[in-house]
């Protein structure tokens, strides 16, 4: 079993919440999970991004800025840009799992979105530029006073399929990672906790010396001893906290040091 090492100090006992997005990107079912992260990337630093057919012929008439022939997709964000995706027929999307870090050992915040891309498709990025005559116009209305405009960047086709976006963030959502999954089901939510890593609701703890094993459940700092005859102690009242080494003292013989990890 995969385990996360935990972020130890006096008053938190954490695990790095994109690195369990990090262990469900690394058990994805096909590697075009890769494709989406840099397209949704893409779409979300990009002023002006529009989604077109893969190996479209495009020339620059096509973005004309005042009637574009394809859809902008760009937008601050990866929700946004999903849903930018979804009224265009590219993709459809369903939230999995939105939890913050209560009742978990998350150090913040984390989403998965399951996407379904139903047409494949690339991202075309124009940059739109303005005469001094148009500029006055543009201030006022936008892009679509532009008189100059050249095509920027292409991102690769994202290949039809489903896809898992992670991201990470209690207020704000940060794109971590995408995995490429070969499917839906309705117990999506059951199979990401059963990847290695991912679930951040247990916590072990062991000592090097006396060989004590404890463990903590759902964000509790309580540890009860597993298997073993130690007694239960909470994470509050450990002494000598390391964050160094991520270790406390080991209540049980106060010569070893506990470490921790959570999964
Ligand atoms: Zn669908
Ligand atoms: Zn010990």
């Amino acid at each position: 079993m995969t385990m996360l090492e935990a972020c130890v100090s006096q008053f938190s006992l954490t695990v790095d919440a994109a690195d369990t997005i990090q262990a469900l990107v690394g058990s994805s079912d096909h590697p075009w999970g890769r494709r989406l992260h840099d397209a949704l990337k893409f779409a979300t630093y990009a002023e002006c991004v529009y989604a077109v057919e893969p190996y479209a012929r495009v020339e620059l008439a096509d973005f004309r800025p005042d009637a574009p022939k394809y859809p902008d997709v760009a937008d601050r964000s990866v929700s946004g840009v999903l849903g930018e995706l979804q009224a265009a027929g590219y993709v459809d999307t369903r939230d999995v799992l939105q939890e913050d870090a209560g009742q978990t050992y998350l150090s913040e915040g984390r989403t998965v979105t399951a996407v379904h891309v139903v047409r494949p498709f690339a991202l075309v990025g124009v940059d739109y530029r303005f005469s001094r005559e148009a500029n006055s116009r543009a201030i006022r209305y936008g892009h679509a006073y532009a008189d100059r405009w050249e095509i920027t960047e292409r991102a690769y086709t994202v290949p039809a399929g489903w896809y898992l976006v992670g991201e990470t963030g209690d207020f704000t959502a940060a794109l971590v990672g995408v995995a490429g999954i070969s499917g839906d089901s309705d117990d999506l939510l059951c199979s990401l906790f059963e990847i290695e890593g991912f679930g951040a609701s247990t916590c072990l703890a062991g000592c090097g010396s006396c060989g004590m094993r404890w463990s903590a459940e759902s964000g509790s700092w309580h540890f009860r001893p597993d298997d073993c005859d130690a007694d239960a102690w909470d994470f509050d009242d450990a002494a000598d906290v390391d964050d160094e080494s991520g270790t406390v003292e080991c209540p049980a013989c106060a010569t070893g040091r506990v470490g921790f990890s959570i999964s």
